[in-house]
């Protein structure tokens, strides 16, 4: 089966397929959205006109259940940065793509009238529908609906109202293996994009299991059995999968790095009620729904994701991550791990960003909107956006708008993408990441929270920060979850070997590495021809001058310094 290239025009409503141009065969996922955006668009386009392309690119590794490695990037033109934007999420839609033959799913044109469509993918093809059943509705009750009609076997990729209403800090909601809409391509509003289209959702119709074909199955099903040998037995796994991503809380609190009340402290004096052991404690303790470790995707053995329940076991929302955590706890003051679940599962619904929108209310409090610790007032404030309102229209916007609107200074962004729930004044490393990576803030492009240096000297910073981009940009491109590196770290060659098993290419021993500087490569040939500039690749002013309690650490890695990550 040799996968294609599948193009969806919503002005004429045609879907056709082409074989996959040269240029691309050995580029997927990550690493193929620049690419496409090279080749096909003009950088400097508007993001929500006609010339702007939504793509759905899976890994290079997706289609065969590898544990943790059947990811989808979704890309285009980022409305809230002006640059390339690759987001990707769990659940099914990459390998129900796969299985339909799918390398590349392009989506183009603008919209010939005022109504809303379905696309609706399967083994005879690709045809639109009308959505107008679905059209306004949240997330929860549209994908509820189209299982209903689609059966409960299909794929969903789909956008909610924050979509709908083209706000920047709209993503991409896509189903999980047990059909719970839940797993968002989260960040850089291609939502917002989506809902341009006018396409509220994609139907992808493949019942059966069709994975690509192997061109070497011995060496492949022997890589295969080194990493699952290395993941299952590294500590970490264990840890993920009792405690997902909130292991990170109590940590990163330890380095002063937590966000508190709008990035003003680095430290939460409730950091217990927000920990990794409260939330799996509260979790097991009701029972019910409840549940501390839960695969995204058919496979995965991590089990990092939850489901989170009420006192009477029935689920509030799931999964509750580190980055809401963060975002829409302690960074609004907020210490109750039920107010955020509350929170979270309306900003799911919605089909909005926790980080942007969690951030955005940060920025809020500060103009006075809210209280900080106002969980009532915060959801509050998410009916407007619901609503659509003035106030819930800037909101949606994202954390940079707001600033601008109400003339706060202490807006957490770079390109104008929220920064991730580890403040870079103590975590220097992640700090270069988010001045750095071309993907604007973004703590998925190069976390080093783990590495070994000390965070808080401003010239060790730039090679860990370097490794981390082109690490992550690899796993991206490969379509693998993060915590997959867990298993590669420990199984030397494996990934190099399931390349070759697959593709039969010869690719080095730095596949990964290798695999990550060319996505970055093109990603910053993209951001070039759009218009970025070394002087967009900086933290915001203010963090270069107000300290953080309690390391009282500022952002002082040299320009020059930010300058060399990608000479
Ligand atoms: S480790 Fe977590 S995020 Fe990664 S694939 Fe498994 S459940 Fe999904």
């Amino acid at each position: 089966m040799d996968l294609a290239v599948w193009r969806a025009n919503v002005n004429n409503q045609t879907v056709t397929t082409e074989p996959v141009p040269e240029s691309w065969q050995r580029l997927a996922g990550r690493a193929l959205i620049p690419r496409i955006l090279l080749d096909e668009i003009p950088p400097m386009c508007d993001p929500l006109g006609p010339f702007n392309k939504l793509l759905f690119a899976p890994g290079l590794l997706v289609g065969h259940m590898l544990s943790s490695c059947d990811r989808i990037s979704v890309g285009a033109k980022s409305p809230l940065t002006g640059g390339v934007k690759e987001a990707n999420a769990g659940g099914t839609t990459g390998l129900k793509l796969v299985h339909l033959g799918i390398k590349a799913l392009i989506i183009e044109g603008a919209p010939a009238g005022n109504g809303w469509l379905l696309l609706h993918l399967s083994q005879e093809g690709g045809r639109f529908e009308l959505a107008d059943d679905v059209t306004g509705l949240g997330i929860e009750e549209s994908a509820a609906r189209l299982r209903e009609r689609y059966g409960d076997k299909v794929g969903i990729a789909l956008i909610g109202p924050a979509g709908e209403m083209m706000m920047a800090s709209a993503g991409i909601q896509n189903l999980d293996k047990d059909g719970s809409p839940a797993r968002i391509a989260a960040r850089g509003g291609l939502g917002a994009v989506m809902g341009s289209k006018r396409l509220k959702a994609i139907i992808i119709d493949m019942p059966d299991y069709k994975a690509p074909p192997l061109a070497d199955e011995a060496l492949y099903k022997d890589a295969k059995k080194r990493y699952m040998k290395s993941l299952t037995s590294h500590p970490q796994t264990k840890v993920y999968s009792d405690y997902g991503t909130s292991a990170v809380a109590t940590m990163c609190n330890g380095f002063g790095a937590i966000p508190v009340n709008n990035f003003s402290v680095g430290q939460f004096d409730s950091i217990d009620k927000i920990s990794g052991d409260n939330l799996r404690d509260t979790i097991l303790e009701r029972g019910g729904d409840g549940d501390t470790s839960h695969a995204c995707m058919p496979g995965c053995v991590i089990r990092s994701s939850n489901c989170f329940a009420d006192p009477e076991g029935k689920k509030i929302t799931t999964p509750l991550e580190y980055e809401t955590i963060g975002l829409v706890g302690s960074n609004l003051g907020i210490d109750s791990f039920d107010t955020i679940a509350k929170l979270n599962q309306e900003m799911n619904d919605l089909g909005v960003d926790t980080i942007e929108m969690g951030a955005a209310l940060g920025v809020a409090a500060d103009a006075g909107l809210m209280e900080f610790g106002d969980g009532e007032r915060a959801m509050e404030l998410l009916q407007e956006v619901r609503q659509g309102t003035p106030l819930g229209r800037i909101l949606g916007q994202g954390a940079t708008t707001v600033g601008k609107v109400y003339s706060i200074r202490r807006v957490p962004a770079v390109k104008g993408q929220a920064i991730s729930a580890y403040d870079p004044r103590a975590i220097k490393g992640t700090g270069v990441t988010y001045a750095t990576s071309p993907q604007g803030a973004d703590h998925t492009a190069g976390l080093t929270i783990r590495a070994k240096v000390d965070h808080l000297d401003p010239m060790a910073q730039v090679e860990v920060s370097r490794t981390a981009q082109f690490n992550m940009a690899g796993y991206d491109t490969l379509g693998a979850c993060v915590f997959s590196g867990f298993g590669y770290a420990t199984a030397p060659g494996a990934i190099r070997d399931l390349i070759r098993g697959q593709y039969g290419w010869d690719i080095g021993e730095d596949a990964l590495q290798a695999l990550g500087r060319e996505t970055l490569a093109l990603e910053r040939a993209f951001n070039k021809a759009a218009g970025f500039t070394a002087a967009d690749d900086r933290l915001p002013e203010w963090m270069t001058t107000e300290p953080l309690p309690p390391t009282n650490a500022v952002f002082d890695v040299p320009a020059e310094e930010l300058d060399r990550v990608f000479d």
